[in-house]
């Protein structure tokens, strides 16, 4: 089987880069994916990824991510979770050492103090001051009514959402999937988003492959999207019309016009995306590559 990487946005290379090399060394699909993410979540330069990034609407930074086993269907997730670095990590100890699959906020930090992460307080350049300017558009554009949400939706309409969503296929055709986001930028304070729900910003199983989103998640959340993409796979769609197909049934409703990616790797090592977005970009790299490849798709509508 040739292995093969694919991630969200132009960040995702550097996720698919360090995930081939993880794989050609011998490590598993799940390391592959763990470990890609990693790099994305240190990355000073993204903000929408990772401790330190873009927070919500008081200013804290509360991440989302999940991790899921193709082979076993095994998978973990955090939601809500503060001050810890890598928050992908966590999630694949919620897969690997307890009987739950997701644990949010106080819980989430408290496992993953007992885990040994260490609690950490920091900014990346830049997100304190986006966020303290966008609290003043809100102000002015919202008229004021900053406790009502819906006004501040509307400011934000768009702004930043980019999460980094990763699928692996190793040598052996065993397939793995995560995803890291400090979510929606000015989100409510504890709102989760789709990248710690498995069956909406993630889902793999080995026997037909695995499909990952990022975009508003309430969307993605609402039509249990990567769940919708592995079954259209299934029953015998190639990843690009189970993605196109998939996309289309989110639009079906006026609720969430438009505003979500998804992206799907086959275990035949085939590749699908489609976007409501404008513009969806997503990295790829297989073992005959000597680096990424970014592929720019256009919205299902433009
Ligand atoms: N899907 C993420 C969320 O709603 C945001 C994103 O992809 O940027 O939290």
């Amino acid at each position: 089987m040739k292995r093969v990487m694919v991630a969200t946005w132009d960040f995702g290379s550097k996720a698919v880069e360090r995930g081939l090399s993880v794989l050609e060394s011998g490590g598993s699909a799940l390391d592959a994916v763990e470990e890609g993410i990693k790099v994305v979540e240190d990355d000073l330069e993204v903000l929408t990824v990772g401790l330190g990034g873009l927070p919500n609407f008081k200013g804290e930074v509360e991440l989302d991510a999940s991790i899921m086993d193709g082979e076993t269907l095994r998978c973990g997730a955090v939601g809500a979770l503060k001050h810890i670095r890598h928050p992908i990590s966590v999630a694949r100890k919620v897969m690997e050492l307890t009987p739950h699959i997701l644990l949010v906020g106080e819980g989430a930090l408290e496992f993953a103090l007992k885990c040994g992460f260490k609690q950490e307080f920091f900014w990346k350049p830049n997100a304190r001051e986006k966020w303290l300017e966008m609290l003043e558009k809100i102000k002015r554009e919202a008229l004021g009514e900053c406790s009502f949400y819906g006004k501040i939706l509307k400011v934000m309409r768009d702004s930043w959402r980019e999460t980094v969503s990763v699928i692996a296929l190793d040598a052996n055709g065993s397939m793995a999937a995560g995803n890291s986001t400090t979510g929606l930028f000015m989100k409510m304070p504890g709102r989760v988003g789709d990248s710690a729900i498995i069956g909406a910003g993630i889902y793999v199983d080995n026997r037909v492959g695995g499909a990952v989103t990022t975009g508003v998640g309430e969307i993605a959340i609402n039509y249990c999207l990567s769940k919708r993409v592995c079954d259209l796979m299934s029953i015998g769609l190639n990843p690009q019309k189970a993605c196109e197909k998939a996309i289309l049934e989110t639009l079906d409703r006026e609720n969430f016009a438009n505003g979500i990616a998804v992206l799907a790797l086959n275990n035949k090592s085939e590749v699908g995306a489609a976007t409501s977005l404008k513009e969806f970009t997503y990295a790829y790299q297989d073992e005959e590559m000597d680096r990424p490849e970014l592929r720019k798709i256009k919205g299902i509508l433009t």
